[in-house]
């Protein structure tokens, strides 16, 4: 394994460093065995050499006083952190820093439910706690909120929210249901957003602004503060929860599909983040791709097509969740029905109406019961790691058919299979392309890399910007953002000189480098 160091610390400095981390954290939470220690923290999906995103240690905070004396000692010998939840932010680089060699902050031990309101419908968390462990909380005192999940459960509310993560019930979009953070500043200063600046309050949870200028979008996707806290609220447990499928066997009826789609969402017919997801993603989570095929080359649509009648699934297979009383769902799924019987290749199930796998695992995430099913795409080929691309579109059938047909035949060039999940929001699309690849493979890893880098500058071409991005191409997503000769990353920039001189906080992330590493490659 490679050793990484900080850029510009010496062994003598940085070993000074990592005896001043064990004062303030205790020897135990700092760990520094490239063997047996640090692995865990590199990209289990990596694009690059395994230990190309390697930490030069890890240090393990059990309170917001430690992870102030944490960014103390980073300060005093110019060490760079990198702040991680649970560390789960797969398809996005696990655990791994963006800089190689910058110091994991591993923030799964402070991991308390601080608060949760069961009239009022929020909860306050720590960075460590899980959306399986908030979910159980909830369930085991009987208390009548949801929390949203996203895919895989295991992964923290709090990380999550910050990379602007969603779920599927009609809560999903995490950033818009959180209410009020603490903050530790990359100087060590102490900060509360919104309302909970004040000593106090009663509406730190409660209402999202309080007074003057609004910090908490600052804090996400970002490396401008450590979040130690963080309000969400709570979606009322409803009187019932119905989910169905909506498979469409022709790939054309996609746009057709959208189209009716996009309308319901906005008027809240179709109340959930609901998703729209490929035959050969949904196939991964059955069986192996040599199932399948085991022929070179992307599956042909011959074999596709057999897929389809095997687990009688369609080309899209489309997920959705209603809300409500027994006759309140009955109205809706007739609305539904009613409207996308004008698709001619669309069959309707609900839940108990068909043997997949993959809705018996979506029906669990829409009715928020957290879990690892989703995982089981994992399978589709010995080391099977996945990197995402995932574009902002439009909610409109144009658009769908652009990234669908662009992706896939992009993707046939560089012989992978196409797998997408279109999620659908009231007027856009998080369109996530998952390529996966063979994380032992060098040629597999270069060309589903240069895949990536094709899928970015044609989606750009056109207007389409990624909502997130895996390390390897932060600078390139950074850079498609360039309106007025890159206004918003020299903006994005000021504000990191402002807050972190000493540049110790994520370097590179997003995009965002401190003064001192700028122009760099790493
Ligand atoms: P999860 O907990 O869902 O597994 P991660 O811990 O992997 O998510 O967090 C995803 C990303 O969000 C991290 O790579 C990091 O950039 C950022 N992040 C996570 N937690 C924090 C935090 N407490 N403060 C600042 N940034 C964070």
């Amino acid at each position: 394994m490679t050793r990484h160091l900080p850029p510009g610390l010496t062994e003598e400095s940085f070993a000074e460093a990592i005896q001043a981390f064990r004062r303030v954290v205790g020897d135990k939470w700092v760990l520094t065995d490239e063997e047996t220690q640090l692995p865990s923290y590199y990209d289990p999906f990596a694009i690059f050499e395994a230990d190309h995103f390697a930490p030069s240690a890890v240090v393990k905070p059990s309170s917001v006083d430690e992870v102030r004396g944490v960014v103390a000692v980073a300060n005093e010998y110019k060490v760079p952190l990198h702040p991680i939840s649970i560390g789960k932010n797969l398809g996005f680089g696990g655990p791994a820093p963006r800089l190689p060699g910058a110091v994991v902050v591993d923030l799964k031990r402070m991991n308390r439910i601080i608060e949760v309101d069961d009239r009022l419908g929020y909860a306050v968390v720590e960075p460590g706690v899980s959306f399986i462990e908030l979910d159980n909380y909830l369930r085991e005192r009987n208390i009548p909120f949801w929390v949203d999940v996203p895919d895989l459960g295991w992964g923290s509310v709090l990380g999550n929210t910050l990379e602007r993560g969603i779920g599927y019930t009609p809560y999903g979009d995490h950033y818009a249901v959180h209410c009020g953070m603490e903050v530790v500043l990359p100087d060590g200063d102490l900060v509360r957003t919104g309302m909970g600046a004040m000593p106090g309050s009663n509406t730190a949870y409660l209402y999202q602004y309080g007074f003057g200028p609004l910090y908490d979008g600052l804090f996400t996707q970002s490396n401008f503060g450590i979040v130690t806290k963080l309000g969400v609220w709570l979606l009322p447990k409803p009187a019932g929860c119905q989910a169905y499928m909506i498979t469409l066997s022709k790939e054309e009826d996609l746009g057709q599909f959208i189209d009716i789609l996009q309308p319901l969402r906005l008027n809240n017919t179709i109340s959930n983040v609901s998703s729209l997801r490929s035959l050969l993603l949904d196939a991964a989570a059955v069986a192996p791709r040599s199932h399948y095929y085991t022929g070179d080359g992307p599956i042909p649509d011959s074999v596709a097509e057999k897929i389809k009648d095997e687990l009688k699934i369609g080309y899209w297979n489309f997920y959705g969740a209603m809300y409500g009383t027994e006759a309140s769902i009955r109205e809706q799924w007739d609305l539904i029905r009613d409207a996308f019987s004008a698709v001619p290749s669309a069959k309707f199930y609900l839940a108990h109406e068909h043997d997949s796998p993959v809705l018996a695992t979506r029906a669990k995430i829409m009715a928020a019961q957290p879990n690892l099913e989703t995982a089981e795409i994992l399978k589709w080929t010995d080391n099977c790691g996945h990197i995402d691309f995932a574009p902002m579109a439009p909610a409109t059938g144009e658009h769908a058919l652009w990234q669908y047909q662009t992706t896939r035949d992009l993707c046939r060039e560089y012989g992978k299979d196409y797998m997408g999940n279109i999620i659908v929001g009231r007027r856009e699309m998080h369109t996530i392309h998952l390529v996966m690849f063979d994380f032992t493979n060098p040629t597999d890893k270069e060309r589903t890399y240069a895949l990536i880098k094709r899928l970015i500058a044609e989606s750009t071409k056109r207007g389409y910007g990624a909502y997130r991005g895996h390390p390897s191409i932060m600078d390139d997503l950074a850079a498609t953002y360039s309106f007025n000769d890159n206004a918003l990353l020299r903006l994005s920039q000021r504000i990191k000189d402002a807050l972190d001189p000493n540049g110790i906080l994520a370097p590179g992330k997003q995009g965002i480098w401190p003064a001192r590493l700028r122009g760099q490659q790493f």
